[in-house]
C-alpha cells in the first residue's frame, strides 16, 4: 500500500511547508499532539501523511491515533550543538510522523555532521538529516516485514 510512496525518495515533506519550511514557523507548544500541536502541524502544512512511511493519518480512525509529531534535528543534538532552543522547537523542524515511524527512529543520532552556526546551515542540516533518517526508517520496516511475512505467531 506505500511502495509507491516509499520510493518517492526525491521529494522532501518541508516542501509544502509555508516557505518551504526555510523560516521559523512558530513553536511548538503544548502536550496534547491530536488536538493540539500535532492538529496545527497538519493545518500549516497541508500534510496528513507520515513523512517516513506515508501512512496517512487521517484516513481512518485507528491512523489517527498513531499521530506523532517528530523532531527531524534531535532534540539532544541541538543540546549537543548548542543550537538554540528556538530552532529545535520550531514547526520548521517537525515531520508528521506514525508513532511506529518516531520509534524507529529515535534512536538515531548524527555522526560526522558539523555544527550549523545560521538558520539556513541548520535547515541544511535538518534537509541530510531527514534523509538520513528515513533511510535508516525504511531499512527497520523491511526487517519487521520480512519478520511479519513468516507468520512468527504460527507453530
Ligand atoms: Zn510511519
Amino acid at each position: 500500500m506505500h511502495d509507491t510512496y516509499l520510493h518517492n525518495n526525491e521529494s522532501l515533506p518541508f516542501e509544502s511547508y509555508p516557505s518551504r519550511g526555510r523560516v521559523l514557523l512558530g513553536q511548538v507548544r503544548g502536550s496534547n499532539c491530536r488536538h493540539g500541536y500535532g492538529l496545527e502541524f497538519m493545518r500549516l502544512t497541508g500534510q496528513t501523511r507520515c513523512a517516513y512511511c506515508g501512512l496517512n493519518l487521517a484516513d481512518v480512525y485507528e491512523n489517527w491515533l498513531n499521530m506523532a509529531l517528530d523532531h527531524v534535528i534531535p532534540y539532544s543534538a541541538c543540546q549537543l550543538w548548542k543550537v538554540p532552543a528556538e530552532w529545535c522547537e520550531d514547526y520548521s523542524n517537525r515531520v508528521l510522523s506514525c508513532m511506529t515511524c518516531n520509534t524507529f527512529g529515535n534512536r538515531y543520532s548524527p555522526r560526522n555532521l558539523s555544527r550549523p552556526s545560521t538558520l539556513d546551515e541548520f535547515y541544511n542540516l535538518r534537509d541530510v538529516i531527514f534523509s538520513e533518517r528515513k533511510g535508516l526508517i525504511l531499512e527497520r520496516h523491511r526487517q519487521e516485514r520480512a519478520f511479519f511475512a513468516t507468520k512468527p505467531w504460527t507453530v
